[in-house]
């Protein structure tokens, strides 16, 4: 496309147009003035994050593309406004800088941390109602929804969850802000991002040789050079589906200093892979703002499809704009990655690769838990890194499912967790996460499959 055209089909672009699209994954809400009502006020309040956070997020993508940055994204499948508490969002925020330790030390590379929180309440279903002993609700879609309990009432799509979601995400942004800023982060003190449960980890003993290792160093450069200020502090960016997009439409903001639209309810907003069509709303409604931005791809993907996506989502080719996120399954990922791969480096197309080793890899027991095994997501993740480095490409991050709590979710890793350990501390109410433990073992794997 050239520029001229390019520039009137940019015109031609609101928040809204996406409402002249097929919509998938939308609540049906009942009353238009009351969903109306609440995203005017959604509209008026202030956003999240701002567009100098975006844009510095959008530059540090560009590295990570260059080979100089390794990106880690994760969190919980789906938060909810009960879990926003100090413990949980603590206890997150302490696994995933303990897991960038890991990695900054094994990978001698700096790492982008970006949390799956401060927004993820919206979730795609298979089905868009439920039935229980002959009564008909609809889904649990998410917080932002309506909620879980299958009674009338809670699944009723309630407009005003709009305006709660937009409370809750502040709420945990400030918490994580304030932590931050306040020397949570501070590389100095590990010792605070110790989680009271794994005292007696199998891994921890090879962690805290790590952490006494990165002391010594640091110690013995601040004696020569004096304190370092960037050991201090760690940046935090935020990252969630968009999926509901009248919540993504009112947080959606046009900034004239950085010359366009910008979603400001977070730094990284993500198309979920049944919501990816090139002709969707979603596709519509991304392209038309200035985030850098992920795209879920699915082992149904193929290259005629995924190149004229890249098209539409960053038709300049710009640095850091978009990234690639795929979640094939360990069964298929041999298969369905290559030609991808091959695709998108033949048109010399620029995205950050990223392998989500959790949405391929779900099962159910026979004792009716939604799990996944730790086997299976590592043995995806190894062979990712394997297709990548045969077929030229780097793989520069990983996405997760995970909490700091001490669940049961997933089968497997340090513990050997068992199908009937999964009752014992499953809390999920969506997809199964990594544990502690089980998250930590897996950035030692991407450190010894990727180390230099
Ligand atoms: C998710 O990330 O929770 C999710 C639903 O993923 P996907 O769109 O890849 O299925
Ligand atoms: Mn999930």
């Amino acid at each position: 496309m050239n520029q001229a055209a390019r520039a009137i089909e940019q015109l031609n672009w609101a928040p809204t147009s996406w409402q002249q699209r097929v919509a998938l994954q939308q609540p049906q809400y009942e009353d238009a003035a009351e969903l109306n009502q609440a995203i005017s006020e959604l509209s008026g309040l202030p956003p999240l994050v701002t567009s100098w956070e975006v844009l510095a997020l959008k530059q540090a993508l560009a590295e990570a593309q260059q080979g100089k940055r390794f990106l880690l994204q994760g969190g919980d499948c789906a938060e909810s406004f009960a879990d926003c508490t100090s413990p949980i969002i603590s206890n997150r925020l302490k696994v995933l800088l303990q897991m960038s330790l890991v990695l900054v030390h094994g990978l001698k590379q700096p790492v982008l941390r970006v949390g799956r929180f401060a927004g993820q309440y919206a979730k795609p279903r298979s089905a868009d109602s439920e039935t229980r002993d002959g009564v008909t609700l609809p889904s649990f879609r998410g917080d932002v929804v309506n909620g879980p309990e299958f009674t009338a009432e809670a699944r009723r799509p309630d407009p005003q969850r709009l305006i709660r979601a937009h409370a809750h995400s502040a709420l945990t942004m400030n918490f994580v802000r304030a932590l931050i800023d306040g020397g949570f982060a501070d590389l100095h003190h590990p010792e605070y991002w110790d989680l009271a449960w794994v005292e007696h980890s199998p891994l921890a003993a090879e962690y805290r040789r790590m952490v006494a290792g990165i002391g010594d160093s640091l110690r013995f450069m601040e004696t020569l050079a004096g304190p370092i200020a960037g050991f201090t502090r760690v940046d935090f960016f935020t990252s969630h589906e968009a999926l509901l997009l009248h919540y993504e439409q009112a947080l959606t903001r046009q900034v004239p200093r950085h010359h366009g639209w910008f979603n400001l309810s977070t730094h990284f907003p993500w198309i979920g892979m049944r919501t990816a069509a090139l002709d969707g709303a979603h596709a519509e409604y991304f392209r038309g703002i200035r985030n850098p931005i992920a795209v879920k791809v699915g082992p149904s993907v193929t290259p005629e499809q995924l190149l004229p996506l890249i098209d539409a989502l960053n038709p300049e080719d710009e640095p850091g704009r978009l990234t690639l996120i795929h979640r094939m399954g360990h069964e298929q990922i041999a298969a369905k990655l290559p030609p991808l791969l091959d695709a998108v480096r033949r048109e010399g197309r620029r995205v950050l690769w990223v392998a989500d080793p959790m949405h391929g890899n779900t099962e159910s027991t026979s004792n009716g838990y939604k799990t996944r095994r730790f086997d299976n997501i590592r043995s995806e993740l190894d062979q990712a890194f394997d297709i990548h480095a045969a077929a030229g490409t780097r793989l520069g991050g990983v996405h997760l499912e995970l909490t700091g709590e001490d669940v049961t979710e997933c089968m497997g890793g340090a513990r050997d967790l068992s199908e009937a350990d999964l009752q014992r501390a499953y809390k999920s109410m969506v997809d199964p996460r990594l544990n502690y433990e089980q998250s930590l073992e897996l950035a030692m794997l991407i450190v010894r499959k990727s180390g230099r």
